[in-house]
Formats: structure tokens, sequence, C-alpha cells
């Protein structure tokens, strides 16, 4: 079997990948071990449409359950008390979906545009000889290729099996847990107080990781809600006290969460890791002789805390190593060399890859761990219930702030350092 092109892995990035080789007439066969299109993806809820709208043009008929409206961002101590801060913006650029949905729907556009789709198939190793990437071994067969695009993911085993990326180990990856719970679409507009078609993303921050560096979310979908953890991996291996289930469990049934869903019906449970944020997790090469790497695999995501990009970036970069393949159509196994012009250097100038470069620094913020998961919350509580929790005295911001750090044991030069290091990180 000959390819002009294979796509390992039909995640976000590899279906744009195979989409765009395909619509320019290459003979491209993408590779899925899961069953169906999207049966392996998991993530917690909101893309950002720009790159998307770019690479795809209108969305029209994409599979979008709400636009978002309402971001919040809450830090919750451990008494439960909760600081809110809340945006209603009246233009919105993101969108949450089922991640299942959406990747079936970019596979359904590869396939018509004349992609094979071969699931239940995984890949086992990528060829290689002195003459480059020669193709694929998946299922007990060689399949041969001018161009192989890895987009499998963040556990990337075959790069790993390559030399090209190192061992996974706990650092510089989390785990995200999320369920899916069904209301019905009155009851989600009604309790989150949207108005019909608008959505809500919400992080959380502190109480519910137990202080470990991490977050919860929670996003409105039509008729159901998405709640979730990202737990840091490395910390939590050195220090979680409990099982992950059972923190997702205390989420579900934090009593200030519990109410928007006791009645529904939880209807799905998914595992699965995710970069941290992607600088890190970047490999040394992202293009080699017939090879490219794409999405996840090549730590293409971008995780502040308050946003998470990784569908988009993911479908950007697998649109940039499908036009690179189209690019390279008349050569032979294109060498690395030219790989890299017409992949990797536009990949590493581009706003995405950059911004990655750039906001590095939050993952120095995430590991210092302790005080912004835990301390914070409990010191912005605080101040709070001395503005609003009054008795005999009226005391000022100032002096309910002074006293909260007294309360937190925090320095007011600690607590400016570190505002200034997270203002300057994000
Ligand atoms: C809990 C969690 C929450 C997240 N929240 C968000 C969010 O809200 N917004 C956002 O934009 N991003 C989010 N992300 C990140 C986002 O999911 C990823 O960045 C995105 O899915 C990456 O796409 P990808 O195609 O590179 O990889 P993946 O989606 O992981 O797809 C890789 C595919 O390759 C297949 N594969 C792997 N190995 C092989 C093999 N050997 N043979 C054949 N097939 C193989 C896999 O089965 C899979 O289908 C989240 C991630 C997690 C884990």
């Amino acid at each position: 079997m000959r390819f002009d092109v294979v796509v390992v892995g039909a995640g976000p990035a590899g279906a744009a990948a195979a989409l765009e080789a395909a619509r320019a007439g290459l003979k491209v066969l993408m590779i899925e071990r899961g069953r169906g299109a999207g049966s392996k993806q998991v993530y917690g809820g909101k893309i950002y449409s720009y790159y998307l709208q770019k690479v795809l043009g209108d969305l029209k008929d994409a599979p979008v359950e709400r636009w978002v409206r309402k971001e919040r961002l809450s830090l919750v101590d451990g008494s439960n008390r909760c600081t809110t801060i809340e945006y209603e913006g009246r233009d919105s650029g993101a969108f949450t979906a089922y991640l299942t949905k959406f990747t079936a729907w970019l596979v359904d556009r590869a396939v018509s545009a004349g992609a094979v789709f071969a699931d239940e198939v995984r890949v086992d190793s990528i060829l290689r000889n002195e003459g480059g990437t020669s193709g694929v071994e998946a299922g007990g067969e060689r399949v041969e290729a001018d161009v192989v695009i890895d987009a499998e993911g963040v556990n990337r085993l075959l790069l790993e099996r390559l030399g090209l990326a190192e061992r996974t180990s706990t650092r510089g990856v989390a785990l995200g847990v999320k369920e899916t719970i069904r209301i019905g679409e009155k009851e989600v507009e009604e309790r989150f107080g949207l108005d019909h078609g608008e959505g809500l993303s919400w992080i959380l921050m502190g109480g519910f990781t137990g202080g470990l560096p991490g977050g919860a979310f929670v996003y409105t979908n039509k008729d159901t809600v998405s709640l979730g953890l990202v737990l840091y991996l490395d910390s939590a291996v050195r220090s979680i006290g409990e099982p992950v289930h059972s923190m997702v469990e205390g989420l579900r049934t934090h009593e200030l969460l519990w109410r928007y869903w006791a009645d529904g019906d939880v209807v799905e449970y998914s595992a699965k890791l995710t970069p941290e944020s992607g600088y890190r997790y970047v490999p040394s090469k992202l293009a080699a002789d017939g090879l490219m790497v794409v999405g996840d695999a090549g730590g293409l995501l971008l995780n502040l805390g308050y946003t998470f990009r990784g569908v988009d970036y993911a479908v950007y970069s697998g649109h940039l190593a499908g036009r690179a393949a189209v690019a390279s159509r008349d050569r032979h196994r294109p060498s690395e060399e030219v790989l890299r012009e017409l992949y990797e250097e536009p990949l590493r100038r581009s706003r995405p890859f950059r911004d990655l470069e750039r906001l590095r620094g939050v993952e120095r913020v995430m590991e210092a761990g302790d005080r912004y998961f835990s301390t914070y919350p409990a010191l912005a509580a605080a101040a709070m219930d001395g503005m609003f929790n009054l008795e005999e005295a009226t005391p000022s911001v100032y002096e309910s702030l002074r006293s909260a750090m007294r309360e937190s044991n925090v320095s007011m030069l600690r607590a400016m350092l570190d505002a200034l290091g997270t203002v300057r990180a994000i």
C-alpha cells in the first residue's frame, strides 16, 4: 500500500492535516486506533474559533453547543468560601462543543475531501531508514508514504521510539478527569443565567484540588454540563492525599456547585493526560526527513490557568503540516531541510508558537503551588469577609486586606512580588 501522506491519529490535529492535504488532491490515509472518529478524545469543553475560522472557513455546520458569553473565575478556599470574577461579553470568540463530535465532524470533512480513514488500527511504528521516513507499520502491514504526519497526541510513544521525544514523565503533563451531566436545555439556561444558545465557561481554583497545582472547570453545553479537574501530575504524584476520582466526586457534590446539577444524570466519565503548558513539551525537532509533528505531540498547547488553547492550536498546526505536504508534493520523501522550511519554521514564527514561548513563565507560577492554590484563595476570601461581613466596625479595603494577610500568614511584600510575577508571566 502506498500513499502520498499517512497521518497517525485522527484527533483535531490529524484530521486538519488530512483535510488540507486531501483537499489539494494528495492521496491521504488517516490511521486511528480508536473505534470511529473522535472516540478517544477527551477535553474540558471550550474551543477558540479564531484559527478554526482562518483554516476551515465559517463554522456554520460545526457541532457547536453554545457560544460562550460568560466567563467566570473563582477562587475557593478550604472552608468553601468563594471569590468570583465574572465577565460578560457581547461578542464571543469561543464556543463549547463535545470534542468527540467536533473531531468526527473534521474527520468527515477530510473523508469528503478524499482522505481514507482507517479506524481501530494502531500504528506500531514509524518506519525510518537512511533515506528518511518511508511510512508506517500498522495492524501488521507496512504502508509506504512520502510524508508521515505524527498527530498521535500527548503520549507520543512513536516519537519516543524514534528518539525524537523524551519519555513522558510526570513533569510537564497534567491529568484531566471529567464528567458530563445531563440536566436539560431550559435548566442550563435558567440555572446559569444564560439566554438561549449562550454558554458559560467557569474556571475554579483552590479547594477542589486540595491546594495542589491545577484547577477545576465547568462548561455549559446545550442540555448538559461538563465538569472536571486538571491536576499537575508531578506535584499530584508527590503529595496527593486522595484518589483523583474521589476529587471529581467532591467537585460534583460540592456545596457551592451541587445545586446546579443535583437532579442530573451523569452521562459520561473520562480521563486523559494533557501537556501542562506546551513550551517545555515541544520536542527538539518538529520536522525530520519525511516527518512532521503536529498538535499535542508537538507540545502545541497553551494553558494559562484561566484559558486553555489546545484544539485550535492542534487544528492550526495540522493545517500548516498539510499545507507543507502539498507544497512538497513533487519531491519523493522531502528532506528535513525542506520540511523545516515549509512547516517547522513557519510554525515557530506563527503567533501560537510565539505565545507559547512568550508565556512560558506561567509554568513557574503553577509550580509555586501552595501559595496560588491554597494561600491566595484563603486570602481573597478573608479580605471579602472583612469587607462584607460587618459587625461594629467598617474596615477600609486596605484594612480588610491587611487583616486577611495576617490571617493567611502572607507578607505584603510576598503578595506584591507574587502578584507582579503572575501578571508578568500571564
Ligand atoms: C482534561 C482536558 C481538558 C482540556 N480542555 C481543553 C479545552 O477546554 N479547550 C481546548 O482547546 N483544549 C483542551 N484540552 C486540550 C485538547 O484536548 C488537546 O490539545 C487536543 O485534543 C490535541 O489534539 P491532537 O489531535 O493533537 O491530539 P488528540 O486529541 O489526543 O488526538 C490524538 C489521536 O491519535 C490517536 N492515536 C494515538 N496513538 C496512535 C497510534 N499509535 N495509532 C493510531 N492512532 C493513535 C488517538 O487515539 C487520538 O485519537 C484539554 C485536554 C484535557 C486532557
